[in-house]
């Protein structure tokens, strides 16, 4: 089989970025997480200290390093030389992301970095926006996506085994918010691209949501 890319988008808790990282070390290929991008411009603004305006956020991702580095089937996130991936699954860098993520001058810049990232081909990427404007060529393009409460759940779950004191009202809260956020900003927003695979993965395992991907990406 040639060296795909692979398109994944969809909401927040709909497995993209579980899925993609099995597809992807069973294809060999490179797992390229987009959110934790928007997530590192997240963290650097926030860590600021200081309220959190579009000026600073066009301030910092003016000149911000960000490198995923993607080794043994982990994403490690830097941002100007320092790790930080341990740092970026917070709920409150899970909104200040998805409030980035509404700024063009942001989507520009990192779009650019993901496109150059998948250049070389052998690569699944997900994110909102992969198949509808960072890489509209993708050879295999799915559109991920489950019930609000198997996401919220989902998303409950893998806070928890964190050790975060929260409770399932307020992680539904959380993704009702970004849903809202990601599907109705201006540029780039979360939408199945006409041509992608729509899989809803409610009451699917995530061994039957690998297989669904892996027999499009043989096709
Ligand atoms: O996928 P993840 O939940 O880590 O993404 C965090 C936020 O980053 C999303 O809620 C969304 O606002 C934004 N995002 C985006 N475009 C992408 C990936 C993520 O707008 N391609």
């Amino acid at each position: 089989m040639n060296k795909k890319i692979v398109a994944v988008d969809g909401p927040a808790g709909a497995g993209k970025s579980t899925v993609s990282k099995i597809v992807a070390q069973k294809l060999g290929y490179t797992y390229i997480d987009t959110g934790a991008m928007y997530r590192a411009v997240a963290y650097k603004v926030l860590r600021q200290g200081k309220p959190v305006t579009e000026q600073l956020i066009t301030d910092i991702v003016r000149d911000i390093d960000i490198d995923l580095q993607y080794v043994d089937g982990v994403t490690k996130v830097f941002v100007d030389g320092e790790e930080i991936t341990g740092e970026i699954r917070t709920p409150e860098v899970s909104s200040i992301a998805s409030k980035v993520a509404t700024i063009g001058f942001v989507r520009e810049k990192l779009t650019e970095l993901q496109r150059k990232m998948a250049t070389r081909g052998g690569v699944i990427m997900d994110g909102r926006d992969i198949a509808t404007h960072v890489l509209p060529n993708a050879d295999v393009k799915i559109f991920l996506t489950a019930s609000i409460e198997e996401r919220a759940r989902r998303r409950y779950d893998e806070l928890k085994a964190k050790g975060y004191d929260i409770n399932l009202d307020e992680v539904a809260k959380e993704i009702a918010l970004r849903d809202k956020q990601d599907t109705e900003r201006e540029i780039a927003p979360l939408i199945k691209a006409e041509d992608a695979v729509l899989l809803d993965t409610t009451n699917k395992t995530i061994d039957e949501v690998v297989d669904d991907i892996l027999n499009l990406c043989r096709k």
